[in-house]
């Protein structure tokens, strides 16, 4: 019997089955698909993630963050925010005495540095699918699409914003589609500006710079549904002249290399456990990319749960309950928070009523002017 499965072995799932397991616990770890080994000269993958100073922490912890520097992240340390391209808020690392503010990663190869961390004794089922949960007073049984049958003190259900396993524990969650939907394009910029990353508010929607290493970046594009489906559909050369129209000018020229958009919803999970099952990372909820922090918070979910598991010991693992209430009770609220400070942000920014135009008005010029504010919401921001 395994102390605890994993179910999905994403950058969430697998940094907690990472670390447990090099704490010498029992964990077995069940994933649809293997990530894709590195070479340098792979294309960037698209998805692309802005990653806190406090995940680079979590991520060390197994070793991870050492092994993704090995291959590529770009650091950087001013972010910007604005509405008229001569009226920028800025925020930097030098502000707060840090080197950086975070990095941008490929989430592709975040997943492959934290695999290439499991230890020997981790038992990793791949390809493969839970297609059954039961539960006991004594344990969680998993039957898997291949016929294999796996018994587990605790099951971690990582399995993303569509989790089968948080379906198969009976756990509801709550939430809406955005009427927007992101554009995220992958460039060749003709200026270096690798340090900084920066988002312009429109009525439409954001428009974001996230760097890469070398003069590349990726940009992601908000706006309506239909809109961003038809740019996404459009020739890399049509789509290049569109973001040179629409985006600030201080993007200066550059070129698309691909493009693939993305349906934006909210969710979050009524309750995080259920029996001897828990939830972590976007299983758990769902958040408007705008402020990149949804993979931020899945770490910080398994950060929390590993204190939590590590301070009971496996022998915890026998009556789990309030161990998980705990869990639940730290993370829940935190979690719900940030989504609302997301939504209240894609409310007020996306709103042409005079007021609330106003208020984000006074807002960005309140957090431009006041050193102390715009100190606090750094450090924020790095988690
Ligand atoms: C456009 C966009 C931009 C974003 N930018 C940022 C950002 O800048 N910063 C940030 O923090 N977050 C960002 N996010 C959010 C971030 O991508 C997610 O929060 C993160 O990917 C969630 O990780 P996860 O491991 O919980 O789930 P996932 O990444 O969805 O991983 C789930 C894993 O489970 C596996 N799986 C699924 N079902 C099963 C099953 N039945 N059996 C076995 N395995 C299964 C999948 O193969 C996958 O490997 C962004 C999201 C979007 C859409």
């Amino acid at each position: 019997m395994y102390d605890l499965t994993v179910v999905g072995g994403g950058m969430v799932g697998a940094s907690i089955a990472a670390v447990l397991a090099q704490q010498g616990w029992q964990v077995a770890l069940v994933e649809a698909a293997e990530p894709v080994p590195y070479q340098p000269e792979q294309p960037v993958d698209l998805r692309v993630s802005a990653i806190s100073q406090r995940s680079q922490s979590w991520l060390e912890r197994s070793g991870a963050w050492q092994a993704l520097s090995q291959m590529r992240l770009c650091p950087y340390r001013r972010l910007q925010a604005f509405e008229q391209p001569t009226d920028v808020v800025e925020f930097s690392s030098e502000s707060i005495g840090q080197s950086h503010l975070g990095h941008i990663v490929e989430n592709r190869l975040l997943q492959l540095a934290i695999w290439q961390q499991f230890p020997e004794q981790l038992t990793l089922y791949c390809p493969a699918k839970v297609v059954q949960l039961q539960q006991d007073e004594q344990q969680a049984s998993l039957l898997l699409d291949n016929g294999q049958q796996l018994h587990s003190r605790l099951v971690i259900a990582a399995d993303g914003a569509h989790s089968q396993l948080r379906q198969m524990a009976g756990i509801g969650t709550r939430g809406w589609r955005y009427a927007q939907g992101c554009l995220v394009a992958h460039v060749h910029t003709e200026q270096a500006q690798q340090d900084v990353t920066w988002q312009q508010f429109t009525e439409q929607g954001p428009r974001a710079f996230l760097p890469l290493s070398g003069q590349q970046a990726s940009l992601v594009w908000y706006d309506k549904v239909e809109r961003v489906k038809q740019l996404a559909a459009l020739p890399s050369a049509e789509l290049t002249a569109a973001i040179s129209r629409e985006f600030p000018a201080q993007l200066g020229g550059c070129k698309v290399e691909k493009a693939v958009w993305f349906p934006l919803a909210r969710q979050h999970a009524l309750q995080y456990t259920q029996g001897r099952v828990v939830l972590a990372g976007d299983a758990a909820h769902a958040i408007h990319p705008m402020a990149g922090q949804g993979v931020n918070l899945g770490f910080a979910d398994v950060a929390c749960l590993t204190e939590l598991l590590l301070q009971n010991g496996q022998d915890g693992l026998s009556q789990p309950t309030a161990l998980l209430q705990r869990y639940q009770r730290e993370r829940q609220p935190q979690n719900w928070l940030m989504m609302t400070g997301m939504d209240a942000l894609y409310q007020g920014f996306g709103s042409r009523w005079p007021l609330l135009r106003l208020a984000r008005k006074v807002g960005l010029r309140t957090a431009a002017q006041s050193a102390a504010l715009k100190q606090w919401l750094t450090r924020y921001a790095t988690g």
